[in-house]
């Protein structure tokens, strides 16, 4: 009677141990269905700035050139985080190339100023020591993203501006241009028409690399026709740009004085902190509840610690590309777009 009782009990255990590995397998299958999927081992996503682009006004070959400026950046960034380097490295390699593309307004295709010039605005954050650096209102580095970073790792400082920016960036060994190299005539010229209608952009990279480390990075030029040295919510730590280990990274792109207002980037990572609201949920609201309610528009681009991406705007466009570690990946521009994974 006693063995009896004793297999009896055997049984149930087996029973209760294989019940609950099917439920789990479940749990995690309907995470996946949910977008949420199981941890990543790399994860990046950048953006060339949001705003009113549509297919219908988007001549071909232009659209051809921002998906394959798109398309260089990504693959740069994604090298590196395959190669087991770091999400820092990554998101300045990527952000350094869009810099240089003149298609995009950062570095060498940032937009005018009022009078006629180029200022230049960028941050970059490490999620995993909340270390932070920006400069704002530069006009000769070649390169903002790689000075941002020199402020956070050589400097005591978070942000550094103008002219005091360059001389730092000089001490640095970083390069250093004649204001005119960020005029380019014959792109000038080309985009003159569009940028009359897109006057902003701005470009950013977030990524998740193998050791589980995020970053975030934002480059601009600002809004085109600025004056008296305004500056956006781009080299803003938790407006434009923030990145936190136990939460997200993310970049935004959009009307500058909104993001530092309502300090987007931040807000999305407090919402998931707080309140425990996924990366989507939590940046889905940001932009496009209470930031469109407010009137600000633009978006943003984001990583959560598992390698999950989210890409909302509630402009008409944004230009922005993905790829995770589990293959998945693509390039978009235009809102009709599916870019949910
Ligand atoms: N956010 C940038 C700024 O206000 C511009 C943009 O992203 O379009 O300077």
């Amino acid at each position: 009677m006693k063995r009896k009782l004793s297999f009896f009990a055997l049984f149930i255990i087996i029973g209760i141990i294989l019940y609950s590995c099917v439920n789990e397998k479940k749990a995690k299958e309907t995470q996946s269905a949910k977008g949420q999927v199981e941890r990543q081992e790399w994860a990046i996503v950048i953006h060339g700035g949001a705003g009113a682009m549509s297919k219908d006004i988007m001549p071909h070959e232009l659209d051809s050139l921002y998906r394959e400026g798109l398309s260089l950046a990504l693959a740069t960034g994604k090298e590196i985080l395959l190669k087991g380097g770091s999400s820092l490295d990554a998101v300045e390699a990527a952000i350094r190339m869009m810099e240089d593309n003149p298609l995009f307004n950062a570095g060498k295709g940032a937009v005018f100023t009022h009078d006629g010039k180029n200022e230049l605005d960028a941050s970059i954050m490490d999620g995993s020591s909340l270390a932070a650096g920006a400069v704002a209102c530069v006009t000769d580095i070649k390169n903002p993203i790689t000075a941002a970073r020199c402020v956070m790792t050589k400097s005591e400082h978070v942000m550094l501006t103008g002219t005091g920016a360059s001389q730092f960036a000089k001490e640095q060994g970083l390069e250093i241009v004649p204001p005119e190299y960020f005029f380019t005539e014959r792109r000038y010229n080309d985009l003159k028409e569009i940028l009359k209608k897109e006057k902003n952009g701005t470009v950013g990279c977030c990524a998740l690399d193998k050791n589980g480390n995020l970053a975030a990075g934002t480059s601009t030029g600002g809004m085109a026709n600025k004056r008296y040295n305004r500056v956006g919510d781009s080299p803003i730590i938790g407006a434009g740009t923030y990145a936190n280990n136990i939460t997200c990274a993310v970049s935004a792109t959009g009307h500058g004085e909104y993001f530092i207002r309502w300090t987007v980037a931040h807000d999305i990572s407090a919402l998931m902190e707080y309140k425990g609201l996924s990366l989507r949920e939590a940046s889905e609201f940001v932009i496009n509840d209470k930031l469109a309610k407010a009137g600000g528009s633009g978006g943003v681009i984001c990583v959560d610690k598992t390698g999950n991406i989210s890409m909302p705007f509630n402009s008409q466009g944004m230009f922005r590309a993905f790829a995770t570690s589990d293959g998945k990946g693509g390039i978009f521009i235009y809102k009709e777009e599916d870019d949910k994974r």
